[in-house]
């Protein structure tokens, strides 16, 4: 049971370490599969004022989509 729960915790660390580096990679402007500069937002939503922002984009050379959950601090603090 508890090997089970070991793992189920490190798949999902790695999990979202690999998206990390994937919205990393997006954020300085190219794709994390093709490495191409053809990476563009497709879509962006908003979960309310404290939850965090949906963005969804996709490569325009391999086809690559993902979509992430930023947080976007203060940006109902006006
Ligand atoms: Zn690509």
């Amino acid at each position: 049971m508890l090997i089970i729960l070991f793992g189920s915790v490190f798949v999902y660390i790695y999990y979202l370490k690999e998206k990390k580096e994937q919205l990393d990679a997006i954020k300085r402007g190219f794709c994390p599969k093709c490495h191409k500069k053809s990476i563009e937002l497709t879509d962006k939503r908003s979960g309310g004022c404290s939850g965090p922002q949906m963005l969804s984009f996709e490569c325009m050379e391999c086809g690559y989509h993902n979509h992430f959950a930023v947080q976007n601090p203060g940006s109902c603090s006006s």
